[in-house]
């Protein structure tokens, strides 16, 4: 081990920052917050630190640095931009037994500053020894992503009854099942749901009963974006790390199950269209059971689970049975779609509003409203609708849109099998066919798709938009 590992309690201590600057401001303000009496000495301040001198919250030397700065400080940050006068500090600050660092050189420096993940009271802090900071940043970030923010009001509570944890479960065995319990069930969940109240409440039920709290099964639902992983949430990530069940949508990508806790069942409910079918009653009865269990159950619909993902009528059925639940959006396919082929839904000259529609109803796609979809200055977006690209299209051009209205027809949106299909309205059911488009795809009808054309930045773009010529013969023959 080449560095000593330590957590330092400056509460009320002074500490001295030497530098004027970003860095010098971004050091006092870290300092600051783990409570130390921060003094910066430095000829000028620039407007951060001016601003925390001026509130009081930080003492200011005005002038060129002097040894006499480190009189009973306990220890020193310097942050100025001068190589010798930080390895002077250093030498100085050495000399007198105070803890140096210099931001960035850790051959001057006797102590380092972490990369920190912040949960107070919990703090994971990641040293490299200074020879790999990048490195550092990448794992802080890995861990910022699996830590949920509720973690800390969490450990904050758990904090204040230790005692009466302690007296109620005096038994070590007993005392760590009820800590799982704490983080496990309902107490984290209503936190994470921002019912901070009511989480204190179920603790203090739970210590004041007879019987050990049993463990409580949940179910979030959860967004799993268009396919790309990176669209995943941060919570969305968080839930499968912590999914002991996973039930997951065919259209679901494999690299995002891949992400889940490695030992989670994964059971597929695919709804693929033409695929294997699992009825609503069945993924219905698989949570519940799991959930019964005691289980922590994800249930993992493509995009988001409130765009033509049913997911409003499992939450119904959770909600009836008294099952704890959570929502967690995703990107849907529309947004997705739009971003990764450069089509902005909504633009200032050409859609004031955007509607997402399904070709797949529960009764005919002649109930749809057809007059109003056909309706310009509107961008449509298209869900399920490959297989019906004829009739949506026959029913658009007689309600009067216009024939040359521009499409771009998005397949595996964010996925790197994307291809993108430009065109125009009267062509689109033979474009669709030539180029053998399958589901899963997404229609984007109306001006803003033009732009596709030249904004299109993610995999292959087919097909291509009527000459401005061909339109003005288009219209007339029309
Ligand atoms: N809840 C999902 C939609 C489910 S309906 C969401 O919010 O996106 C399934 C339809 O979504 C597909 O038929 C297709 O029209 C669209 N879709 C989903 N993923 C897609 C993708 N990666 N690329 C294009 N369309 C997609």
């Amino acid at each position: 081990m080449q560095l000593y590992p330590l957590f330092a309690d400056l509460t009320d201590r002074p500490v001295l920052v030497v530098g004027g600057g970003d860095v010098a401001a971004r050091k006092a303000a870290m300092l600051l917050r783990a409570g130390a009496r921060v003094t910066v000495g430095a000829p000028m301040l620039g407007p951060e630190l001016r601003e925390l001198v001026q509130q009081g919250r930080v003492a200011y030397r005005a002038g060129a640095y002097q040894s006499e700065w480190l009189a009973g400080v306990w220890l020193v940050i310097a942050a100025t931009r001068s190589r010798p006068l930080n390895a002077r500090i250093a030498a100085d600050g050495h000399s007198q037994q105070r803890l140096v660092n210099v931001v960035d050189d850790p051959v001057l420096s006797s102590f380092q500053v972490p990369a920190v993940i912040d949960r107070s009271p919990l703090l994971v802090a990641i040293s490299s020894s200074g020879t790999a900071p990048v490195l550092a940043r990448r794992l802080r970030e890995r861990i910022e992503s699996l830590l949920d923010p509720a973690l800390g009001p969490l450990l904050q509570l758990a904090q204040r009854y230790r005692a009466r944890i302690r007296a109620r479960h005096a038994d070590l065995a007993s005392r760590r099942r009820f800590y799982d319990w704490l983080h496990d069930g309902p107490v984290r969940a209503l936190l994470r749901a921002s019912h901070p109240v009511h989480a204190e409440q179920q603790l203090v039920a739970a210590l004041s009963q007879r019987h050990e709290p049993k463990a409580q099964g949940s179910v979030v639902l959860v967004g799993a974006g268009p396919g790309d992983p990176g669209l995943l949430t941060l919570r969305a990530l968080r839930a499968l790390n912590e999914a002991d069940v996973i039930l997951h949508d065919a259209l679901v990508d494999a690299q995002i199950l891949d992400l889940a806790r490695r030992d989670a069942v994964q059971i597929a409910v695919g709804k693929r269209s033409g695929g294997v079918h699992t009825p609503q009653e069945t993924i219905h009865a698989l949570l519940l059971e799991h959930a019964r269990a005691g289980r922590r159950v994800v249930r993992l619909k493509g995009g988001d689970p409130f765009v033509f993902g049913r997911g409003g009528e499992e939450l119904e059925f959770l909600r009836a049975h008294g099952i704890v639940y959570e929502v967690v959006p995703g990107i849907t396919a529309a947004l997705a779609c739009a971003a990764f082929s450069g089509v902005p839904l909504t633009h200032r000259d050409h859609a004031q509003s955007v509607r997402l529609v399904t070709a797949q109803c529960q009764h005919a796609l002649t109930e749809l409203n057809w007059g109003e979809l056909a309706q310009e200055r509107q961008t449509l977006a298209v869900y399920m609708g490959v297989n019906k690209l004829d009739e949506l299209t026959r029913q658009l051009l007689a309600h009067g849109r216009a024939p040359t209205t521009p499409f771009a027809l998005v397949e595996n949106g964010s996925l790197p099998s994307q291809r993108t299909l430009v065109g125009a309205l009267h062509d689109l059911p033979s474009l669709a066919a030539r180029h053998a488009i399958r589901a899963p795809a997404l229609l984007i009808l109306g001006e803003v798709a033009a732009l596709a054309d030249a904004s299109h930045w993610h995999g292959e773009l087919l097909g291509a938009l009527p000459h401005p010529a061909s339109t003005a013969t288009l219209a007339d023959a029309a």
